[in-house]
């Protein structure tokens, strides 16, 4: 018999078609190569019956997900809501259908692990000057032209070199490092959702924070779960267009939306990052849409960070955003009636410094990540005392 491809399978039963919201619909690559021991699998042994048991401790069956007929599944972690036949990997690579069982790949194997301070997350509103034990297991649900982190999340976690740490040993790693949080960080660690899940709540038990650094592409149930462990977030707002965020991400406006109504009602500390991309994120009707949906939504107290792009991965060719557009854009959000709103990657710009949004004095004053000047007493502006939001010393 012939054998076909799961593309030409799904082009010839029509599965392609049969939703407007399926990973498919928005998915722009092949993942012909995604196959678990295809041509590109360099570990195609991972999921043989007699791989080492050491293998096998790097995955954890899913918490989200439902197991359908003929050994297929689909996942319910993210809005993708990928549809798996036996040996299929989802749109984030690190989530495997293993005969009829979702797997979490990359269990207690980190790609990255870095004692950061917390404002290069970027948190300002969340215990300055604090060190972060912050760490990454490869994968992420978006396909961004301009990633920064291309190279661990636009790869597989069972490809990329790593190392065994268990959420105990992260915990101890981290209050080892004197960090008094743990930022799951760099790739997207919704995909990683289950180790994530179980730092959190050792660490919570030992005191330690948590922070969740992500594109917010994820869907209410496991959010709701992971705000029980949550303290602080900083969610990307990639534009404020659906058009946009598939052609330049590879997902959906709405979801994203509904990540920061679901944080703000959980009273979860978050802070907003725009990267401003010339050419798709630059538009400043589209900047004053977006601020008018946060104030709505969000009330004025939440931080927005409006970030320089630099040309990387696939839009090396575009120019770095002026500086002269972030100026702007941060003028125009806080007329609008956002209270705190800062210039990030422009080392020196008066944006990086926070001014207390009612008597308008400097309160902390930023030089890349050190604070040369700090001027509130607890939560208060130490001037006019009034209350600024955050989560302070
Ligand atoms: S988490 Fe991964 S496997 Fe699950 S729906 Fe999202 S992209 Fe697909």
């Amino acid at each position: 018999m012939k054998k076909i491809n799961r593309r030409q399978f799904f082009l010839a039963s029509g599965a392609l078609l049969c939703s407007a919201t399926s990973a498919q619909a928005l998915w722009p690559f092949s993942r012909e190569n995604d196959k678990i021991g295809g041509p590109a699998d360099i570990r195609g042994t991972i999921f043989r019956k007699d791989a080492p048991e050491t293998l096998w401790k790097w995955h954890k069956e899913a918490i989200f997900y439902k197991k359908l007929k003929n050994e297929q599944v689909r996942c319910g972690l993210c809005p993708h809501r990928c549809l798996l036949a036996p040996g299929d990997r989802g749109v984030c690579r690190s989530r495997a259908n293993l005969a009829g069982t979702l797997y979490s790949l990359g269990y207690g194997n980190p790609c990255s692990v870095h004692v950061d301070p917390v404002e290069k997350k970027p948190l300002f509103h969340f215990k300055p000057q604090s060190r972060v034990f912050s760490l990454a297991v490869a994968g992420c649900n978006f396909r961004c032209l301009n990633c920064q982190n291309w190279e661990i999340s636009q790869t597989r976690p069972d490809e990329i070199r790593h190392t065994e740490l268990f959420p105990a040993e992260a915990v101890t790693a981290a209050q080892k490092s004197g960090s008094r949080a743990i930022a799951y960080t760099y790739s997207e660690p919704t995909t990683f959702f289950e180790y994530m899940l179980d730092i959190g709540r050792l660490a919570k038990k030992e005191g330690i924070d948590n922070l969740w650094i992500s594109n917010g592409y994820i869907n209410r149930e496991p959010l709701l779960k992971l705000c029980r462990v949550l303290d602080g977030a900083n969610v990307n707002l990639k534009s404020y267009s659906d058009a946009i965020y598939k052609k330049l991400n590879g997902g959906r406006l709405q979801p994203v939306l509904n990540t920061f109504k679901t944080l703000h009602d959980q009273g979860v500390h978050f802070e907003m990052t725009n990267l401003v991309v010339p050419g798709y994120v630059d538009d400043e009707e589209m900047i004053k849409r977006m601020c008018g949906w946060i104030l709505a939504n969000l009330g004025p107290n939440h931080p927005l960070h409006f970030l320089r792009f630099f040309p990387q991965y696939r839009l090396d060719r575009l120019a770095p955003t002026p500086i002269s557009t972030l100026t702007r854009f941060r003028q125009l959000a806080m007329s609008e009636g956002i209270r705190y709103v800062y210039v990030g990657n422009v080392p020196g710009h008066e944006g990086n410094n926070t001014y207390c949004h009612n008597c308008k004095k400097l309160l902390i004053e930023r030089r890349g990540y050190t604070i040369p000047a700090y001027h509130l007493d607890g939560n208060q502006c130490s001037f006019c005392r009034t209350v600024i939001p955050g989560r302070w010393l």
